[in-house]
């Protein structure tokens, strides 16, 4: 008979500590597995599941125009913020209800309340105390919104979904991943939209060309790109309009301010600074290659450790933590060529080296590339284009880095990911005969290079 209640207390339901607690359950362990929330965690209730619904409604109100050129009159179109919202509360609760049966049914303990950890074996929630042998720390991470006067009036994703009113007026401050997602649907759906970014250019850190490619076509979308300037105060008026005041004085009203400035790892009051867990400056939590922390009976996967905030990586963390703990063996997660999308319209999608990258990285390679516009737009009258890139080592001919900008982007890239998994080179893509008419097809049909 154990000493401890359980043999695995996973703190967080969201997709790490879910996927970690089912597989170990399914193994005989004994699993609790606390919430404070929403079953499902970030990805479900405030991320990716219901930006990915707002992105295809966006999408929608744009098809609507299109359709025209196709034969199609659509009539008079509106948008009925409150049916989409509404609509997307039941779906995320249908799914609430799968995460706890799914838990459920693979024997895991699903205890409602907020964990707090008070020992290496030890964990309370709502006044319980529970014991462990292990405990999993997968409370993935939070919004940051930079503290500034009236910083207060702005909203973050957390709130965004849920918006009582649809703003005529939007701001979306950052230029990352969800505030390039959140202009394109706010832009989409109607709304004015401002982005603004302190930097020179949005989505640092994805290829070059790639982020000024999207700048254009998502400026062709209606959204107000707004380079190297930032927010310095908000107001708000008797209306209840806010307005921002930017760094060069210009005054600009709003009915929603969306940050979308990044997001921190959430380990405040989780008590393991008294547990003498070794945290980072930005509150994520250290662990080693086996997701263990310094405290060994206490471990962490997801968002909270801060490497790469991705659902899939989340999931692979708690699988590989899973079959570490209970089948012996490493925990070793392959971070290396992970694909990944962002749902602007159109979508980026992209896997494996920028050119600036493997330019640093091999003395010589080949960049192939393609700008078009799509067959569709033909007869849509749309003006946006498609880029496509692909970028090869030379000296071995492998297949470094692969890039798109366009319809299904996201789509289209998860199999590119699995050639260059398996080490394609650019001659296994010339062998493969495309699949016509797609926009697909062109990766295996770039024949010569753009530049070396
Ligand atoms: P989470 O899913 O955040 O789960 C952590 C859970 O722990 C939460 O449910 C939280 O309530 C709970 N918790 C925290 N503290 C406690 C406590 N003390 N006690 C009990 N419970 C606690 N990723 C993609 O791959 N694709 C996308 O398209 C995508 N879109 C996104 C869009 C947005 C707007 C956001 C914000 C994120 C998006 N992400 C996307 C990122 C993705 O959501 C995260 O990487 C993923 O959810 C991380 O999983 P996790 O298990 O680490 O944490
Ligand atoms: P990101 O880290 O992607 O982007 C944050 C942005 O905010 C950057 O442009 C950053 O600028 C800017 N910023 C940071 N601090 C400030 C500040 N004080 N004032 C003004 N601007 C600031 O974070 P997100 O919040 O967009 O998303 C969090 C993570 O969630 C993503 O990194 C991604 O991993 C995940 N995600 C994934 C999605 C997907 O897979 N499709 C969708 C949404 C989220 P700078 O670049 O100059 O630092």
């Amino acid at each position: 008979m154990s000493e401890f209640d359980y043999d695995l207390f996973v703190i967080g339901a969201g997709s790490g500590g879910v996927r970690a607690g089912r597989m170990a359950a399914a193994k005989g362990v004994r699993v609790a597995i606390a919430e404070d929330l929403y079953l499902g965690g970030t990805c479900v209730n405030v991320g990716c599941v219901p930006k990915k619904l707002y992105v295809y409604a966006s999408h929608y109100a744009e098809g609507f125009h299109e359709a025209k050129g196709f034969g199609l009159d659509a009539g008079p179109v509106q948008f009925d913020w409150a049916r989409l919202r509404d609509n997307k509360k039941s779906e995320i609760g249908r799914l609430n209800g799968i995460y706890g049966n799914l838990l459920r049914n693979a024997g895991c303990e699903v205890i409602d309340g907020r964990a707090v950890v008070t020992g290496p074996n030890s964990v309370q929630v709502a006044g319980t105390t529970y014991t462990a042998e292990r405990i999993l720390v997968a409370t993935g991470g939070w919004p940051f919104v930079p503290e500034f006067p009236g910083s207060e009036h702005a909203i973050s994703s957390n709130e965004v979904f849920d918006l009582e009113t649809f703003p005529k007026k939007v701001i979306v401050v950052g230029g990352g991943y969800i505030a390039v997602e959140f202009a394109g649907i706010f832009a989409g759906l109607g709304a004015q939209t401002d982005l603004v970014y302190r930097g020179d250019m949005i989505l640092r850190g994805f290829d070059q060309e790639i982020r000024e490619f999207t700048a254009q076509e998502i400026v062709k979308k209606g959204i107000n790109l707004c380079l190297e300037t930032n927010i310095t105060r908000i107001d708000k008026q008797s209306d209840g309009t806010l307005v921002a005041e930017f760094t060069d004085g210009r005054k600009v009203e709003a009915d929603q301010i969306l940050y979308a400035t990044g997001r921190k790892p959430k380990t405040q009051g989780l008590g393991l600074e008294s547990v003498g867990v070794d945290l980072a400056d930005n509150g994520a939590i250290r662990v080693n290659e086996n997701f263990q922390t310094n405290v060994p009976s206490i471990y962490a996967i997801g968002d909270v450790i801060d490497r790469v905030q991705l659902t899939p990586v989340a999931l692979a963390e708690g699988m590989a933590l899973v079959r570490h703990l209970y089948e012996a063996g490493s925990a070793d997660v392959d971070y290396d060529l992970i694909a990944t999308a962002v749902f602007c319209q159109p979508n980026i999608g992209t896997v494996g080296l920028t050119e600036e990258q493997a330019r640093d990285r091999f003395e010589s390679i080949e960049v192939y590339r393609s700008e078009f516009r799509a067959l569709k737009h033909t007869l849509s009258g749309s003006e946006e284009r498609t880029l496509m890139k692909m970028i090869v080592d030379k000296a071995t001919d492998r297949v470094v880095g692969i890039h798109m900008v366009g319809d299904d982007a996201g789509e289209i890239i998860q199999g590119m990911a699995v050639a260059l998994k398996a080490g394609a080179t650019k001659a296994v893509f010339d062998s493969t005969i495309g699949i016509h008419p797609t926009a697909a097809e062109e990766f295996v049909t770039m024949r010569q290079p753009a530049r070396n």
